[in-house]
């Protein structure tokens, strides 16, 4: 098994949740990744930090489109799913199929599910069961852990 140090995943869930074969998983360690992303967005995705509420621009963000991960740029979700939560975060029913891993975080007295993305093993927020329908399901991610890519625009080639 390799070492992923401190990365935020355990290496069983890095590439867990990744059902789309035509998908590679991408394992960067954790100085390469510092070095490609932002500060905030490093401490988001790599050291599972949380965004300030209501901190993100994308919590406006109302345009078709596609959010992508800010890490690895792995299409997540699509802007046709987003709905306003009133919580601080951006927020979406539901994920791009097969591009989400999930595992329990207990840190807080009540467990919450944390997700990370498939590809790269990025956290990405906290999904819970009080969302709209018809999934029933809020997927609370933090802003700066994406990147939005309004629909008409092209989407950029996946970080290798
Ligand atoms: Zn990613």
């Amino acid at each position: 098994m390799l070492a992923f140090a401190g990365c935020g995943v355990s290496e069983e869930a890095r590439g867990a949740g990744l059902t789309d074969p035509n998908i590679e998983p991408l394992r960067k360690t954790k100085d390469e990744w510092r070095a490609l992303l932002s500060a905030a967005a490093y401490n988001v995705l790599f050291e599972e930090g949380t965004e300030r509420p209501f901190s993100s621009p994308l919590n406006a963000e109302k345009r078709d489109g596609t959010h992508l991960c800010a890490a690895c740029l792995l299409p997540l979700f699509d802007a046709r799913t987003k709905f306003e939560s009133g919580t601080g975060w951006p927020s979406f029913y539901q994920p791009i199929e097969g591009r989400l891993g999930t595992q329990r975080d207990w840190r807080l007295v009540f467990p919450r599910t944390e997700y990370h993305y498939a590809r790269c093993g990025g956290h990405q927020g906290h999904v819970f069961d009080d969302g709209p329908e018809p999934t029933g399901q809020r997927w609370c991610n933090n802003g700066v852990a994406l990147q939005f890519v309004p629909a008409g625009e092209e989407l950029p080639a996946l970080r290798t």
